[in-house]
């Protein structure tokens, strides 16, 4: 069983997909709206890492972890913390707070094991420097160490308006 997830950013476009991913966060800017994609992995495949059939989203942690990416900051501009082009949608963060919502019901994944890559990369021995995701463009006033907190809190809420009953995305 899952027991875990991590949000990403793919650093693509916003119709882009990878297979490194159980979930992605599209959207479409014709109509405005995001949507979810699944990739070519179940969140069960990542149960076992050993025979190389799982999503790897999460270096050296992919085991019981759900990946989910926001579709998002194409050509990531490092002084910025976003794309110029590409940047993370209001409507994408919505629909990933509500995902992970549903993950952490369905398969009772704990609210503190749901994290930025960020925020996992920075506990390695030695953290690659990941980026994902330190900030939000649609709340641009939360401070970089503060985003992996305002999901969470984000989530919660999503989490207190569902049940296993209500499912709606994955
Ligand atoms: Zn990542």
């Amino acid at each position: 069983m899952p027991y875990r997830a991590t949000l990403h950013h793919t650093v693509g476009r916003y119709e882009q997909f990878f297979n490194d991913y159980h979930y992605m966060i599209a959207y479409n800017p014709k109509t405005k709206q995001a949507y979810v994609k699944k990739g070519i992995y179940t969140p069960e495949d990542n149960d076992n890492t050993g025979d190389g059939r799982y999503a790897p989203h999460c270096a050296l942690m992919n085991t019981g972890n759900i990946g989910v990416a926001i579709c998002a900051n194409y050509q990531y501009n490092h002084k910025t913390n976003t794309s110029d082009t590409y940047p993370i949608t209001a409507q994408q963060l919505e629909l990933a707070f509500e995902l992970l919502a549903e993950l952490s019901i369905k398969y009772n994944i704990k609210i503190e094991e749901i994290q930025t890559h960020y925020e996992r990369d920075k506990k390695l021995k030695k953290p690659s420097g990941k980026v994902d995701i330190i900030f939000l463009p649609s709340y641009s006033q939360v401070k970089k160490e503060e985003v992996g907190n305002f999901i969470r809190n984000k989530v919660k809420w999503y989490i207190s308006k569902k049940n296993k009953n209500t499912l709606r995305l994955i």
